[in-house]
């Protein structure tokens, strides 16, 4: 079996017409100009939209407007960001349905997914609007005793957030929620592939309460001349971004002559380690969550599977099943497991790991298949005895592509896992406790997965470490990254 491109458009399911009106009726309520940047439904092709492409005067602009009112909202209290910020997540979750619809029409996951994401993204508004009132902070003593120290945190001022088009919602709010709650306020560049997410939860947080000015959604198709304003403005202190490692690190390049503070959410290469002992039912699931979630277009996806030989067969052909079984097509349609990619480049990039696969010894268990429709869809694709040096043993996939690859014992495949300049997830599915931490210590990753394969949540500390990135979002960890830590020093005096 090799790549191929003979699906037919009616293997796909189709959409619910219902479905994506709704969301249209959200795009028109949206203010959007007659010409600039065309947003595309990646099911269909279809134009939906276009979203201003602004110069880099006008993104100055953006950047004045915002640091006028992040400064006024620097000396908001506590309980008053919290109480907007509370607000915010009361309208975004009342208004479920739209976002959820606008994010199936302009990025493609199927509806139940979208939902889950807006359940994702609301929930970290949630958590930093309880987070607001504990800004953290310290007393300490002097060690000679002659003065205390009293540590305390301070807004770091006009935040920059750039952010991908794989997690409309979330990605925005991961960034914007922590941002609101230290004092700061915010330029966003969405992805322009998907927008109108973006503008939209911005429209609901100004209507929630959030000062008119204090958030500024930016788009433009020229985005290297966008950053390379911005980031030399000194009014901008600090960058947040997601995307890929190469623009991270051009964004480090920038920000490193203004010494801005950054936080850099970039590209993974997720090891998922099944060993002999593992449950098979829970590790195919996990494995088919962490593989298919977003259609494989996630930063935390599985990337390179590794199964242990004794539970390898059995594991093989439980997944090859189950994703074969996975119905591809339009988010709107009833039962579609798998949405469209992005584009056709991502359509394209899939062939070409496949075929490059097979070449190099693969076998082909299920799909390999891209599809003949206006839609960007790609066919869940088990790949099973991948060689180490074939390209999708190496590259970050972004694709519903299962790469097997067979291992002997724990040591030998922790350092293959190991063996990358990546560092976002791992997963490791073992009944063995002790070989579970024993793994997840020495996996050289942020974030570990332990028989599961959706680890993120608003509570967990989420980033990378080598090349996946610096700093961390959600949590209370999350918050620090809008924050300067600033100590008084009062000198004591003994009074006896
Ligand atoms: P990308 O790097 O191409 O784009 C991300 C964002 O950066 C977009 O808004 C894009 O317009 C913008 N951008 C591109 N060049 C820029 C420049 N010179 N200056 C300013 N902005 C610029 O990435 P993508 O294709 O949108 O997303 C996929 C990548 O994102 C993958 O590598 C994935 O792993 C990564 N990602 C990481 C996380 C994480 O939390 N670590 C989460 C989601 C996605």
């Amino acid at each position: 079996m090799t790549a191929s491109t003979t699906a037919g458009h009616s293997d796909l399911v189709t959409a619910d017409p219902s479905a994506a009106r709704k969301a249209d009726a959200v795009i028109e309520s949206l203010s959007l100009p007659a010409t600039g940047i065309p947003v595309h439904d990646p099911a269909t092709g279809e134009f939906l939209a276009n979203v201003p492409d602004i110069d880099a005067g006008a993104a100055l602009e953006a950047v004045r407007i915002a640091d006028t009112a992040s400064r006024s909202w620097a000396n908001t209290t506590p309980r008053q960001r919290a109480d907007v910020l509370h607000n915010w997540w009361k309208l975004l979750v009342e208004n479920t349905e739209q976002l959820a619809h606008l994010i199936t029409r302009e990025m493609g996951k199927p509806l139940s997914e979208a939902r889950g994401e807006v359940k994702y993204g609301t929930d970290f508004v949630r958590w930093y609007a309880e987070e607001a009132v504990r800004p953290g902070g310290g007393f300490r003593e002097a060690p000679d005793g002659g003065s205390n120290i009293l540590v305390r945190r301070a807004p770091v001022g006009l935040a920059v957030l750039i952010t991908p088009w794989n997690f409309p919602l979330a990605m925005a709010t991961r960034k914007i929620a922590p941002a609101l709650a230290a004092g700061c306020g915010a330029v966003i560049k969405p992805a322009t592939l998907t927008p109108l997410t973006t503008y939209y939860a911005v429209e609901l947080a100004r209507q929630a309460g959030v000062p008119e000015d204090l958030i500024q959604v930016v788009t433009t198709s020229k985005s290297g001349a966008f950053s390379e304003a911005v980031l030399r403005d000194d009014r901008v202190r600090k960058v947040s971004f997601t995307g890929s490692t190469g623009v991270g690190q051009q964004l480090l390049k920038i920000a490193g002559e203004g010494v801005l503070r950054t936080s850099m959410e970039l590209g993974g290469n997720a090891p998922l380690i099944v060993f002999d002992d593992a449950d098979l039912e829970r590790a195919v699931n996990g494995a088919f969550a962490a593989k298919l979630r977003n259609g494989g277009q996630s930063c935390i996806a599985a990337n390179r599977i590794y199964v242990q030989q004794g539970i390898a067969d059995a594991f093989v052909e439980a997944l090859t099943e189950k994703l074969s079984a996975a119905p591809v097509g339009n988010g709107f349609g009833h039962g579609t497991v798998v949405g469209p990619l992005i584009d056709n480049r991502a359509v394209a990039q899939m062939l070409a790991l496949t075929e490059d696969a097979v070449a190099k010894g693969a076998q082909l268990r299920t799909g390999g298949t891209a599809y003949d429709s206006a839609g960007h869809f790609f066919a869940p694709t088990l790949l099973d005895h991948v060689s180490t040096s074939a390209d999708v043993a190496n590259a970050e996939i972004f694709g519903p592509i299962a790469a097997i690859q067979r291992f002997g014992t724990e040591s030998e495949v922790v350092a293959r896992a190991n063996q990358t300049e990546f560092g976002l997830a791992g997963y490791v599915f073992t009944e063995s406790l002790d070989r579970a931490f024993n793994v997840a210590d020495r996996l050289e990753t942020g974030l570990v997965g332990i028989n599961q394969g959706v680890p993120s949540n608003a509570a967990a500390p989420f980033g990378g470490v080598k090349q996946s990135g610096i700093g961390r979002e959600g949590s209370s960890e999350g918050l620090d990254e809008y924050q300067n830590i600033r100590f008084y020093n009062i000198a004591r005096r003994d009074t006896h």
